[in-house]
């Protein structure tokens, strides 16, 4: 059902600052940044591999971001598996009895389809299912 880890999402409070750390001392190229309204965060991709790290920057105080900051600081957020299809991944893990946050797939970054699953069910892990156009 997983084709790979498609990305990791770390929490930061300055994506700008953020950008320059991955850019001129990590030497990872940023692929792009864009804002992701539903989710009240600025986003920005680093691809390493078949994988990237997704930078998270809240826009609004009331953002999950905001929040997950405010409890933790910054740092790994979660965890996106890449998956074919995250409507029937949805499904599937219900059907085994996984608690899902979101229990329909939602728009991403990048136009991809997202579903996040409850941390309850996945110990101290919060995972997205991410579907690529
Ligand atoms: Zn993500």
């Amino acid at each position: 059902m997983y084709s790979k880890i498609d990305h990791i999402g770390i929490a930061v409070e300055d994506l700008k600052q953020a950008i320059e750390i991955y850019q001129n001392k990590l030497g990872m190229e940023c692929a792009g940044t864009e804002e992701v309204a539903e989710q009240k965060v600025k986003v920005a991709f680093f691809p390493a591999g078949e994988s990237s790290i997704e930078l998270l920057e809240p826009t609004s105080p009331d953002s999950p971001i905001a929040k997950f900051i405010d409890r933790k600081g910054a740092g790994v957020h979660h965890i996106a598996l890449g998956v074919e299809d995250v409507a029937a991944a949805i499904e599937k893990l219900k059907s085994q009895g996984v608690e899902m946050i979101d229990h329909q797939p939602r728009s991403g970054a990048h136009g991809a389809q997202i579903a996040f699953i409850h941390p309850k069910s996945t110990p101290g892990v919060l995972i997205e299912l991410c579907q690529r156009r």
